[in-house]
């Protein structure tokens, strides 16, 4: 076998190995225009090679970004450069559509890319070659964890009945702002606010109805409160409310008039219309506080003297 013939067999295989391998691979002149096409290409694409052949590349693809596309390439021919691209990036540079049924989740084919200069003999750079990898099945199960990951960071944050803050996620946000004060003093309040007398609607009327009552006195909380307070399931029938840019006056009102509503709610429970009250302690944060589980105390003690007063009153703890 002559060297030629043995180069030409074995160009021949490379060409055939090209043509079958499972990634996309486009060679472009420096004029953008195509001089290698392989199966990947024709199939997702649609498009044969023959076609193909020649033809600039951005009328093949008129919606590739061109000022994008030639920023790289020419990047890549200069610096004689590898560069790469990653779906995370860039979701794809060539838009196919999805063919791997299982996914199913997205319709276009998630990709990854290189961009290698093909230097000549000579040594100069006249082609630029991009690899195309279908890196879809990657890219969905990472965005599909993703998407689980939030869903259970929010879970472990909310609780079930209420769907409020949890206790441990209140008293993280209410740490976080406890130590911003030490910072910045703001008028910031917090209310501790209790049923009363919940055990006996337990009692009574049984614990679906006091779960039903629970829910109806956190939503009371939650479509009175604005955006930016922080309020909480503290306990079983207890609730933390952290009112910022909230002086004593204005939360002694909101609490009142929350109070009242609470009053007034007429609970629809398989045991009946069910009515309750709630006691509810008001401490705003003072200087004097050294850690944030004092402050929680006072609001406590402002409770306390509710429940001892009767109940179904506000009272403010201002030392
Ligand atoms: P007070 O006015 O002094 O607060 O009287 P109370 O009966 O409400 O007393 P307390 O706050 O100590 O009682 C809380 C009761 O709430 C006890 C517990 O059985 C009940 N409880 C706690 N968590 C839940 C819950 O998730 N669902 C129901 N249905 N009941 C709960
Ligand atoms: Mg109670
Ligand atoms: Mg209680």
């Amino acid at each position: 076998m002559t060297q030629s013939h043995k180069a030409l067999t074995e160009f021949h295989w490379l060409i055939e190995v090209l043509q079958t391998v499972d990634v996309g691979i486009l060679v472009l002149d420096l004029e953008y225009r195509i001089t290698a096409w392989n199966g990947f290409m024709e199939n997702n694409s649609g498009i044969d090679s023959v076609n193909a052949m020649d033809q600039s590349l951005f009328d093949v693809f008129p919606k590739l970004p061109q000022d994008w596309f030639k920023h790289k390439a020419d990047t890549v021919v200069q610096l004689r450069n590898r560069a790469f691209t990653t779906w995370e990036q860039r979701p794809y540079v060539f838009k196919f559509s999805n063919n791997r049924p299982i996914t199913g989740v997205t319709e276009f084919m998630y990709q990854n890319c290189t961009f290698i200069p093909v230097i000549s003999t000579r040594g100069v750079v006249q082609n630029l070659a991009v690899i195309v990898y279908d890196v879809t099945d990657i890219a969905t199960s990472k965005i599909e964890l993703n998407l689980v990951n939030q869903r259970l960071a929010q879970l472990s944050r909310t609780d079930g009945l209420t769907q409020l803050h949890n206790r441990a996620y209140w008293e993280t946000l209410f740490e976080t702002e406890y130590m911003r004060l030490q910072r910045h003093e703001h008028e910031v309040c917090l209310i501790m606010l209790d049923i009363d007398h919940f055990k006996r609607v337990n009692d009574t009327h049984g614990h679906q109805a006091g779960d039903e009552v629970i829910r109806a006195v956190a939503k009371e909380i939650a479509d009175n409160s604005r955006g930016t307070d922080i309020s909480g399931r503290y306990g079983g029938e207890e609730f933390a409310l952290l009112l910022l840019d909230s002086d004593t006056e204005n939360s002694y009102q909101f609490a009142e008039r929350l109070r009242k509503k609470i009053a007034a709610l007429q609970v629809v429970t398989e045991a009946g219309v069910l009515q309750v009250t709630v006691s509810m302690g008001i401490a705003c944060w003072l200087p004097r506080y050294q850690h944030h589980g004092q402050w929680i105390e006072a609001a406590d003690k402002g409770l306390y003297r509710s429940k001892e007063q009767g109940r179904n009153q506000t009272s403010i703890q201002s030392d």
